[in-house]
């Protein structure tokens, strides 16, 4: 289905829950928050 490929195009990207920070999601224990508020 490609509307289906269309509807992950348009996903925002993850952001920070804290701060609204983009986020990469390079790690899964990074949660919904950035690396400088997961620090704290
Ligand atoms: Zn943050």
């Amino acid at each position: 289905m490609e509307n289906v490929i269309e509807f992950f195009k348009n996903l925002p990207p993850k952001q920070c829950a804290s701060c609204g920070q983009a986020i990469e999601e390079q790690h899964e224990c990074y949660g919904n928050e950035c690396d400088s508020c997961n620090k704290v």
